[in-house]
């Protein structure tokens, strides 16, 4: 079998590398494992136009999220699905000065829409408010797991998936095109996040260890459109149920759910939330993080034919389909 694309891994940056090229009209082959705790399928997954904290570079980031709605939306198009929706963001304040330094960073964003529910309710019903908080809107989440699962599934269908691992011993790299078992490839692009460490083409050590510890939880009788942040972020994912996250620990040897962090995580919670609530399950991912949050969207070595996209880090939902429209002539040159 001949295709023109080879893609590796199919969390979001393969997803949207393969939605892109096939809709160009190139034929693409996907491989990959199915992991459950990738940081694709834990990842809260929300875009959000305010960096509340370190560096602002809004125009960049409002570039950014314009290109991710509209591709994602386009996605949905493609699979007869929603896979975004616009919603509020209401930031929490621990300190007087922090909500002086939130309400002077809201100024930053040029996107700015009242949506029609307001937070006030929700806020005094259901939550402890000692120092105020401020709300961005739009924000968008990307339901993230009916993304992956939906489009996994649409490549089923079109025989164009392979559902295996990826064995680098059986990849053999010759002048002007990959083979592949009894695959040939034009082109070959990894897309393995962290998975990238065992990639023997790839040969990085970019990478920095870095991973987020995620509880899904139910409030009965909490029903709400909008994210709450303090400590953590609330996000409603329907039935009552919230995903609430996330830490970042930059060392670890497993991904074993961390016991201290969902203790002082489930302590937080009670004192901010005043609505009781049951821990469903505890997940832990590890971020494709490199040193100096590099992303990586270019061909590897000497290789012409031979790409990587990676190091997408913390905000992967958010950059990668920019990172992806500048790539895309490259790619294809
Ligand atoms: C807790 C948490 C919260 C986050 N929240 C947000 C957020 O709110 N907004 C945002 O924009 N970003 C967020 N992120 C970041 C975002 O999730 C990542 O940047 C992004 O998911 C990385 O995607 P990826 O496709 O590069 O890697 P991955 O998601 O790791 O996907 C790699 C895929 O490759 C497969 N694979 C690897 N090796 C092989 C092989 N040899 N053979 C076959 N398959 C292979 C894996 O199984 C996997 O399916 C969050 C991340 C975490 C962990």
């Amino acid at each position: 079998m001949n295709v023109d694309f080879l893609i590796i891994g199919q969390g979001i940056a393969g997803t949207l590398l393969s939605f892109e090229l096939l809709s160009k009209g190139y034929s693409v082959i996907v491989i990959d494992k199915i992991q459950t705790n990738s940081a694709s399928n834990v990842a809260g997954a929300v875009l959000n136009p305010i960096v509340f904290k370190g560096r602002k570079n809004a125009t960049e980031r409002n570039k950014q999220i314009k290109i991710a709605v509209d591709t994602y939306e386009k996605l949905g198009d493609k699979l007869s699905r929603a896979f975004i929706r616009k919603t509020t963001l209401v930031k929490f304040a621990g300190s007087e000065e922090e909500l002086i330094n939130l309400e002077s960073s809201t100024g930053l964003s040029a996107v700015k829409e009242s949506l029609s529910a307001s937070p006030d309710m929700e806020v005094a019903e259901y939550f402890y408010n000692t120092h105020g908080y401020i709300s961005v809107s739009p924000v968008w989440k990307i339901n993230n797991q009916h993304l992956l699962s939906s489009w996994r599934n649409f490549l089923l269908q079109n025989n164009l998936l392979i559902e295996e691992h990826f064995d680098y011993s059986d990849c053999k790299i010759f002048p002007d095109s990959i083979k592949y078992k009894n695959l040939h490839s034009k082109k070959i692009i990894f897309c393995e996040g962290v998975g990238a460490l065992a990639d023997p083409f790839l040969k990085t050590d970019s990478f920095v260890k870095n991973r987020g510890d995620v509880l899904i939880i139910r409030i009965p009788g909490f029903k709400t459109e909008n994210i709450f942040q303090k400590d953590y972020r609330l996000i409603p994912l329907g039935d009552e149920l919230f995903w609430l996250g996330s830490n970042y620990r930059w060392s670890f040897e497993t991904l074993e759910p961390d016991a201290e962090w969902r203790t002082h995580t489930e302590k937080a919670l009670t004192n901010w939330l005043k609505l009781p609530f049951k821990v469903e399950s505890h997940l832990a991912a590890e971020r494709p993080t490199t040193a100096g949050q590099q992303v990586f969207a270019s061909h590897v070595g000497n290789h012409q034919h031979v790409f990587w996209l990676n190091g997408l880090g913390t905000k992967g939902f958010t950059i990668a389909p920019a990172v992806i429209q500048n790539w895309l002539p490259e790619l294809i040159s």
